[in-house]
């Protein structure tokens, strides 16, 4: 059994504390390596840890699992072996939150072998249901919001002690500055969070409630991460935030703040960083300050994730997305004219309130006129707490949902086909990343950030390759190294 530990704020002892300015935080310090997860005894308590959702759960899964491991909890990869088992969640559609109900009745058959088997939800799901979770799944007994994660084993330890535990209290401040992650990913690419929240409160959408308002994470705080991704022989760097392009922080020596292009810049200067990604930025946000460092700076990867949502200005007014379809147009324009060879995919909602048959063909001759590279397609749900589940009618039938979600993939599918297949017979340079999961190629991306797959044991993880693409399955590239390759 392991120690008491205080609920007190942990720091880590390897943050660098003081000024905020990047001119400070430059390539001259030394970098930190990730923390390795401290020893534990075979008699520490056992996690197993399952995420449901976005790139910011991910991230936020690995944020958990380092406090976990700061706490005395060892991870385990199968649920049967664990005394804790807990569900990081996304309650941003309803049929995400269904999984999750589905997911955790199963997982409560393991009680038979474990009685004392504690089963947590963490996230926005637990943050959207609060208390009501019991309501619903009296057998969990751990509910904690995004703003709960640093004293998470502490909530742990009252959750195996036979409390009940729902701690969902959202903090205007919280950043997790200090705090190292475990992250759970190919060891090529990982994650920077460096916003949290959202202040944007688009009508049909849950985050602002369930991960509170904006806030940014101090610069500094971003390129210690970002440089103990690099020592760790991390190769590229992906900036996350709900918004991620309208990051502030004020800079006091500089007299300005620090913008998201002066960050992206910074993390694209840090030693051993070889490429950088972003998601997701707001349209109204993308700035011409951002477009220059895209087109200036090399390690910037052509690639941008836009979600425009509607193609109808009555239904983007209606959804408050703060630009009408000619201004996102305008936008992607100027994206492109910037950057050459730039890949483009969206978020497109179909179904929202009052949405008529109209606005469903504007949507439809938008992809068409923007050929997004990929997109996500989803249909609306009522998410009960918003502005929309307050106050709008949910009136396009389930079956008309699925009708038009139907048209919107399958004209996207053409175009993403299409994106695909325009790369057969050129040579891309591309970072493998792992064994692909078929386990008889290597997977590797390219800037664009489409799937190439390799000759298995071509190339480590981690290694960029020139390759001629071979051939095109519609989603993803074939390819084999050149004979010559670029240093
Ligand atoms: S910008 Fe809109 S859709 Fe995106 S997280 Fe914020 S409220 Fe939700």
């Amino acid at each position: 059994m392991h120690g008491a530990r205080s609920t007190a704020r942990v720091r880590c002892p390897t943050v660098t504390r003081g000024p905020d300015s990047l001119v400070q935080l430059g390539r001259s310090q030394r970098p930190t390596a990730i923390s390795p997860n401290v020893s534990l005894s075979p008699e520490a308590p056992k996690v197993y840890l399952e995420t449901f959702g976005c790139q910011m759960n991910q991230a936020d899964s690995a944020l958990i699992a380092g406090q976990l491991a700061e706490g005395g909890y060892r991870r385990v990869t199968k649920p049967e072996d664990a005394d804790v088992v807990l569900i990081n969640t996304c309650a941003v559609r309803e049929k995400a939150e269904a999984r999750v109900w589905g997911r955790t009745s199963q997982l409560l058959r393991h009680r038979d072998n474990n009685p004392d088997l504690v089963i947590g939800i963490t996230g926005c799901m637990a943050e959207h249901l609060k208390e009501h979770v019991g309501e619903r799944a009296p057998y969990v007994t751990l509910v904690a919001g995004p703003d709960s994660y640093r004293n998470i084993a502490g909530l742990l330890d009252r959750a195996r002690a036979g409390e009940r535990v729902v701690e969902t209290k959202l903090d205007r401040t919280e950043v997790y500055e200090g705090l190292d992650g475990h992250p759970d990913d190919d060891g090529v690419s990982g994650f920077v969070t460096i916003q949290r929240g959202c202040d944007k409160f688009c009508t049909f959408c849950v985050v602002p409630y369930t991960r509170g308002r904006e806030r940014g994470v101090p610069p500094r705080e971003v390129l210690r991460q970002t440089r103990a991704l690099a020592a760790a022989g991390y190769r590229e760097v992906v900036l996350l935030g709900q918004t991620v392009n309208s990051y502030r922080w004020p800079d006091e020596q500089a007299g300005r703040d620090v913008r998201f292009s002066d960050l992206l810049r910074a993390v694209a200067a840090t030693d051993g960083i070889e490429r950088v990604r972003f998601t997701s930025p707001y349209p109204v946000d993308f700035t011409p300050d951002v477009i220059a460092a895209m087109a200036e700076v090399k390690e910037i990867c052509p690639q941008v994730h836009l979600p425009v949502q509607s193609g109808s200005n009555v239904v983007l007014e209606r959804m408050r997305r703060g630009y009408t379809r000619e201004q996102f147009v305008t936008l992607v324009d100027q994206l492109r004219s910037a950057i050459p060879d730039l890949a483009l995919s969206t978020d497109i909602l179909v179904g929202f309130c009052g949405e008529t048959e109209e606005d469903h063909a504007q949507t439809l001759a938008l992809v068409d006129e923007i050929r997004f590279d990929s997109a996500f397609m989803f249909a609306y749900s009522d998410r009960g707490i918003t502005y929309a589940g307050k106050k709008l009618d949910d009136d396009i039938s389930p079956e008309t949902k699925k009708r038009r979600l139907q048209e919107v993939i399958a004209r996207q599918e053409v175009h993403t086909t299409a994106a695909h297949d325009a790369r057969v017979s050129t040579t891309q340079r591309v970072l493998v990343c792992a064994t692909a999961k078929r386990g008889d190629a290597m997977l590797a991306k390219t800037p664009q950030f489409q799937n190439a797959l390799l000759p298995l044991g071509c190339a480590e993880p981690g290694v960029f390759l020139d390759v001629m693409i071979t051939r095109s399955t519609g989603h993803s590239l074939f390819a084999t190294p050149t004979a010559q390759q670029t240093p």
